[in-house]
């Protein structure tokens, strides 16, 4: 387990050990989380995390080329899916297909499809943005396997779901207000995901401990990464 090792050593120093409790609202076993960690290419390594890479990828724009945020969606699909879902979209679309992707599938048995590196753009919200950079070149897009129903955010889900942020916002300094972007609030029109539910019980619980005790970038860091320039960038979804 020396990935372990190297991950305590690198991140619980900073974070501190009380971070690794239950997220709020989760069962009451007081088993602690194991973490996760981001390699220096953008990939998540841990327990139940599964590598499906995706041709439907394009560069970040962000000055470093890493997110700034984080998308939330639910898959519309029912339990037992992620699978195919990743494999799906493992080639680049054909003429029928919607040009559709992710960085993670977070399947309600516990096991993470990472489709996509943290380093590059995945194809999950065509609509909006952060600053002047669009949400699919500057952000993680999530999907959640099931349909937003409470019953879909299982415990396994949940868990997996904390441990990803609090990696990606130790790895890439996310600020707290671009982590609980939701693709139904960037793309009303089109979309409601992921979800009433998600946003006031679930969400919640994993932002406290993505957030317990780490200081905020200021405002004049802030004001830096929103300078930049987005080239053109079609992609869905
Ligand atoms: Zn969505």
């Amino acid at each position: 387990m020396s990935w372990l090792t190297d991950i305590m050593a690198k991140y619980l120093p900073k974070r501190g050990t009380d971070l690794l409790v239950p997220v709020t609202g989760h069962p009451q076993d007081l088993e602690p989380l194991a973490v996760y960690d981001i390699d220096p290419e953008g990939w998540l390594r841990g327990p139940g995390v599964v590598h499906v890479p995706s041709a439907r990828n394009s560069a970040l724009t962000t000055p470093r080329r890493e997110p700034w945020g984080i998308v939330w969606h639910y898959t519309a699909t029912d339990l037992g899916t992620a699978k195919s879902l990743a494999k799906r979209i493992v080639k680049t679309p054909g003429p029928n297909d919607r040009a559709a992707s992710w960085h993670v599938l977070l399947a309600a048995d516990g096991t993470v499809y990472q489709s996509v590196s943290f380093k590059r753009g995945s194809w999950h919200c065509k609509e909006g943005r952060l600053g002047t950079h669009r949400i699919n070149a500057s952000t993680v897009g999530i999907e959640m396997e099931g349909h937003g129903r409470p019953m879909d955010f299982t415990p396994a889900l949940i868990e997996n779901a904390t441990r990803l942020v609090v990696a990606l916002v130790a790895e890439y300094d996310m600020r707290a207000d671009r982590v609980d972007l939701q693709h139904g609030n960037l793309d009303p029109q089109r979309r409601d995901d992921a979800g009433v539910h998600f946003a006031r019980y679930v969400l919640p619980g994993i932002l406290e401990q993505a957030y317990h005790g780490r200081p905020q970038p200021t405002d004049a860091v802030v004001t830096a990464q929103l300078r930049g320039q987005t080239p053109p960038y079609p992609q869905g979804d």
